[in-house]
């Protein structure tokens, strides 16, 4: 398998670098504190087209391979986890759920103002009493003449506060085969019905917004239901294939940042008469990080060339996403040691990818969902 760059991917990841050094790195501290991405940073990244990543050109996106997605998310998440989480959540989930399932029209009517950034959008399946086992959602979407009504709640969901179009997983069929009784469906944000909580105050990624859903007698058009009927958390699991790579690429860019940041500062302090970074016991520490980038890189970009290749990536994505998060923590709490004192301070910024980098082992499925799914293969029990 060839993980070289194609000189299209060296390009666009440059641009995205040198955005992501001038706009968003000298900005991603306050955006932590104040928990916003000010609107007119989804207008520029829209402008690069970062908000429409895999949307076709013929519907204003950038017709990206996952591959090159992933690339485009590690440069964004090397200064800010939570930019880029807004990116996964938009282009990983949402569109990707109208990618994967959503008939022409609705691709025509919903994707080129989500590519632009005009619209942003959001994706609905964990609820308040399930997350892991997402199977077990109990919102309700019920037929009633030409509209759905939807009953019930969504928790986390990221974008949620800022986001013009919703796809929500409901259960249709309640008495159905767990899995198969459940469809997608498209909502725009001023629904009657639809109602948007507060914004979670968060440990990490937090200038991401993220709210609770209510759904109270949401009605939507028939035509709203997004790919066939009972075929919703199918197609989720699809999504979320795609999402974890994505989220393995966040995972390393974090990581990247840590080992930089560190090994910046480990070049100009000195203790005992030397640089930090001539200790032998610090430059080991280096090395483990850099090893471990490295290698979460690879396997990103193995799971990632897999999809694009059409081929299954789902346990090459559960294990690029297990090994990528946990990487990035532990990345992050070298790096902090490394740093001592200064490294716990808000000035530097490796505190902020410690707490942004934890998210990764939970959001898009825990590191014991990711083990289970692994598990599972290797054992032939899928
Ligand atoms: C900041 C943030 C943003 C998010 N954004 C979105 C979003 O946009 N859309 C969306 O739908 N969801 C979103 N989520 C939800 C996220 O995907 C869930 O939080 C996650 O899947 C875990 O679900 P849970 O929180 O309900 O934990 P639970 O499922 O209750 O799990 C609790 C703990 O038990 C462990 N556990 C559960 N089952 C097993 C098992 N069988 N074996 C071993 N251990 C197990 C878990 O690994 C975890 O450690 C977001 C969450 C956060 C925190």
């Amino acid at each position: 398998m060839n993980f070289e760059l194609s000189d299209e991917l060296v390009t666009l990841r440059d641009a995205v670098r040198k955005f992501a050094q001038e706009v968003i790195a000298p900005n991603a501290r306050a955006w932590d504190r104040d928990g916003d991405i000010p609107d007119e940073v989804y207008g520029q990244l829209g402008e690069l087209g970062l908000m429409g990543l895999a949307v076709p050109a013929e519907l204003n996106g950038s017709g990206l391979s996952q591959l090159g997605s992933t690339v485009v998310i590690e440069e964004i998440a090397r200064h800010c986890g939570a930019t880029a989480l807004m990116l996964c959540a938009h282009n990983g989930l949402c569109i990707s759920h109208l990618l994967v399932a959503a008939s022409d029209e609705q691709k025509r009517r919903y994707l080129p103002k989500l590519a632009t950034g005009e619209h942003i959008g959001a994706w609905g399946l964990t609820e308040t009493t399930c997350g892991s086992d997402a199977a077990a959602l109990q919102t309700t979407a019920v037929a009633d003449g030409n509209e759905w009504v939807i009953n019930g709640n969504k928790m986390f969901i990221t974008n949620g506060g800022k986001a013009d179009l919703f796809v929500i997983m409901a259960v249709t069929d309640p008495g159905g085969e767990r899995g198969r009784n459940i469809s997608a469906f498209l909502v725009e944000s001023g629904t009657k019905g639809l109602l948007v909580g507060n914004k979670e105050d968060k440990m990490g990624v937090r200038a991401s917004n993220t709210v609770p859903l209510t759904f109270e007698d949401l009605r939507v058009p028939k035509g709203n239901l997004c790919g066939r009927l009972g075929e919703g958390y199918k197609d989720a699991m699809k999504v979320l294939n795609g999402g974890r790579a994505s989220i393995a690429a966040l995972s390393v860019g974090l990581g990247r940042g840590a080992l930089e940041e560190a090994l910046a500062y480990a070049q100009q302090r000195e203790t005992f008469g030397k640089l930090l970074v001539e200790h032998q016991a610090v430059q080991f520490m280096l090395a483990d990080m850099a090893v471990d980038v490295d290698a979460a890189r690879l396997l990103v970009r193995r799971a990632a060339t897999l999809r694009d290749a059409g081929e299954s990536s789902r346990i090459e994505a559960a294990i690029a996403k297990l090994f990528a998060s946990e990487m990035a923590t532990r990345a992050a709490l070298n790096a902090i040691q490394i740093c001592g004192g200064y490294g716990y301070m808000k000035d530097m910024p490796v505190e902020r990818y410690m707490r942004d980098a934890k998210l990764m082992e939970i959001g898009e499925g825990t590191s014991q969902i990711q083990r289970l799914v692994i598990a599972r293969w290797l054992l032939d029990e899928d």
